[in-house]
């Protein structure tokens, strides 16, 4: 059993749930592994376009982050292995900056995610996840639910192609997050053709997706990132797939599981 996407208290939108909670559910839950994969603090010249400004943990952390993982990593390693990631914002036009970080971090991650939360509309950026008033903003803006999938599938494609140096993350964050609202914002008819071509660039890549449990407990979307059909789909072309819980609190480990077929999932990373 592992978990390959977790939230600590570092997450600023999160909850205040400690490193120590989290591992202790975990060894609970059964879990052999956990990777913590913080949201990565944005871009210092990229604005958050939530209005809390609150999507990414704060640079000033980071030494503290890991320091606080690899002593826990340390004192728990008879139990659980614990993995030192983050979960990195693809935002475009802001590689160098985000490479940079990498580079100066990379050395002490175990594994690590990248996915795209932000994109772009013709004045303005839009953090597709955050509610669905600013989904509906971006929707506004890409003039049609089509075209906001296509830039969200397109921005996806570009994070794969995007230099970001020998630490970049090779696995895909909830690669169907423009789902999240789905129940209210039907997705277009051709989103799965979208999505299937996005994994033949997954495999090609040689990348691994992260099989995200969150989006069950979202109201409006109760499926999984990415949807069972396309787990399987994705499996069957050879793509390794790790299960995510996405947690934000020690009580979300292990969410959406029941909603995962098992069978699929990769068992090294
Ligand atoms: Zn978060
Ligand atoms: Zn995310």
């Amino acid at each position: 059993m592992k978990d390959g996407h977790i939230h600590t208290p570092f997450c600023p939108h999160g909850s205040k749930d400690s490193l120590k909670d989290y591992i202790e559910k975990a060894i609970q839950l059964g879990y052999q592994s956990m990777t913590f994969t913080e949201h990565a603090p944005l871009p210092e010249s990229f604005s958050d376009p939530v209005p809390d400004k609150d999507s990414g943990m704060s640079s000033h952390d980071v030494p503290d982050y890991l320091k606080e993982i690899k002593q826990l990593k340390y004192e728990y390693r008879k139990d659980i292995e614990i993995n030192a990631g983050f979960e990195v914002d693809y935002i475009e036009g802001y590689e160098k900056e985000t490479e940079k970080f990498l580079n100066e971090y990379g050395p002490e991650l175990d594994d690590s995610i990248l996915s795209v939360h932000f994109l772009k509309g013709a004045e303005q950026w839009y953090c597709i996840d955050f509610s669905t008033s600013m989904f509906q903003a971006a929707l506004n803006d890409f003039g049609s639910i089509y075209s906001l999938y296509e830039r969200y599938f397109q921005t996806l494609y570009k994070s794969m192609e995007a230099e970001l140096g020998k630490y970049k993350p090779t696995r895909i964050g909830h690669m169907t997050l423009i789902r999240k609202f789905q129940l209210l914002y039907p997705s277009p008819d051709r989103w799965e053709t979208m999505a299937g071509d996005l994994m033949k660039y997954v495999k090609e890549m040689n990348y691994s997706l992260d099989y995200n449990g969150a989006g069950t407990q979202k109201p409006h979307c109760l499926e999984t990132y990415p949807p069972i059909h396309l787990a399987r789909e994705a499996s069957s072309m050879g793509i390794p797939l790790v299960y995510g819980s996405d947690a934000h609190t020690a009580s979300g480990l292990k969410q959406g599981y029941e909603h995962i077929d098992v069978d699929l999932l990769h068992s090294s990373r």
